[in-house]
């Protein structure tokens, strides 16, 4: 029994990648005691949480909290190449380098690495709000809101659909690579004013199918082939003709300043708005 994450890596960590990682990280460390802790970042460098129990480990959004028993919770976040281990103890640790690891919890059975987290801190479970509560609703929470998550996006109107699906308060839970292949599934364009939409309801729907179609394997596919360079219609395809219509595959950044993100689209199946 080696790393049940093997491959994690290969996905993009968008909400379904966090929330299939949570449920393995809470099948090995629910209801066990911590034989040992460790906190690889300056501000937690001398915290132990050694003989304390894990409550659970759940995701929302894209983000991780640990919940233990004296009621303080982990939080951390994946970013872009983040990544949960888990090993059998004795087993060689193969996540990365040793000095991308940022945090290791250990219980009899299991060794769990954390490895290139750019978020890890710890704060009372009862405070959890101030780093989750700005969250839109988590598609692939047990509190989705469909009717909310609509509410949010058309607050902004004059805003592009593109950067309205990877804002996390809006709704939690889309990348890079949903957005690209769920603006090509619907035919628009990633740069369609949010008020020019006639189907925002019909593309947030599509969006949360996509992420539970995907949530319980390590391949990402949205277009029902798992073959390696099959599993996507537009998304880090630039220059390939499209699978529909044979049309090259346009790419470009585009977003707040500081915070663009590529985008890519099909010009003949997703026209200008
Ligand atoms: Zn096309």
């Amino acid at each position: 029994m080696g790393s049940f994450i093997e491959g994690e890596n290969e996905a993009v960590p968008e909400g379904d990648t966090v929330w299939r990682a949570c449920r393995r990280l809470n099948d090995v460390l629910a209801g066990r005691v911590l034989t040992r802790s460790e906190f690889r970042v300056p501000s937690l460098a001398t915290t132990d949480l050694t003989g304390v129990a894990v409550r659970q480990v759940t995701s929302r959004g894209k983000h991780q909290l640990f919940r233990f028993g004296n009621y303080f919770t982990l939080h951390t976040h994946f970013k872009m190449d983040g990544a949960w281990k888990i090993y059998s103890p004795g087993r060689r640790w193969g996540g990365g380098p040793a000095f991308q690891i940022r945090v290791v919890l250990a219980t009899g059975d299991h060794d769990v690495v954390g490895y290139r987290l750019p978020i890890v801190e710890l704060l009372p479970t009862a405070d959890e709000a101030t780093v989750v509560g700005h969250l839109g609703p988590d598609l692939l929470g047990p509190d989705w809101d469909l009717d909310e998550a609509v509410r949010r996006i058309n607050a902004q109107p004059d805003r592009t659909i593109g950067e309205a699906l990877l804002d996390q308060r809006n709704l939690a839970g889309i990348g890079t690579f949903y957005r690209a292949e769920l603006l090509f599934l619907q035919g628009v364009h990633p740069r369609t004013p949010v008020e020019n939409l006639t189907n925002l309801r019909r593309i947030v729907e599509r969006g949360r199918q996509l992420l539970v179609a995907n949530r319980m394997r390590a391949e990402q596919s949205t277009t029902g082939d798992l073959r390696r360079d099959r599993r996507a219609y537009v998304f880090e395809r630039p220059g390939q003709p499209c699978r529909r219509c044979g049309t090259p595959i346009r790419t470009e950044e585009f977003g707040p300043p500081g915070q663009e993100r590529r985008s890519y689209w099909c010009p003949r199946c997703q026209p200008g708005s």
